[in-house]
């Protein structure tokens, strides 16, 4: 990996970030080079665009048989969250009893860390959903 494409990543992950179509307003996550609606008008006009981390629960299920490395926190729920945008963004639900997850529920986008120290040295961080209180 390119010193340049791992700021990219770390970017996007640490920072919630879309693209925004400068041609038709539409907003996606991940990250597009293209709009699939404008296509080649599109080509220059997709600007970086940060979400606001808000959203609601679209659906879940709940994960039993997590890899090995996730053992302490088995079972976990994983939610698809439709952000304010519009946007889908799956995550891991984090700070809520599985029985009180609900469809609707809102939920907001925190940086937790998602694994253990790798052998590079390395701690991961990302993106997890917490209930937010309207
Ligand atoms: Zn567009």
């Amino acid at each position: 990996m390119t010193v340049a494409r791992f700021w990219r990543d770390i970017s996007s992950r640490y920072n919630l970030y879309g693209t925004k179509c400068a041609a038709c307003d539409r907003i996606y996550f991940p990250v597009r080079q293209i709009c699939p609606e404008c296509r080649r008008s599109s080509i220059g006009k997709m600007e970086r665009y940060k979400l606001s981390g808000k959203g609601k629960v679209y659906s879940f299920s709940v994960v039993h048989d997590a890899p090995p490395q996730m053992s302490v926190i088995r079972p976990y729920a994983v939610a698809i969250v439709e952000m304010e945008e519009g946007v889908k963004v799956t995550g891991q639900l984090v700070d809520v009893d599985l029985e009180d997850i609900d469809i609707g529920m809102s939920v907001e986008a925190v940086l937790r860390k998602i694994g253990d120290e790798g052998p590079d040295g390395v701690i991961n961080y990302g993106f997890k959903f917490t209930p937010r209180l309207d």
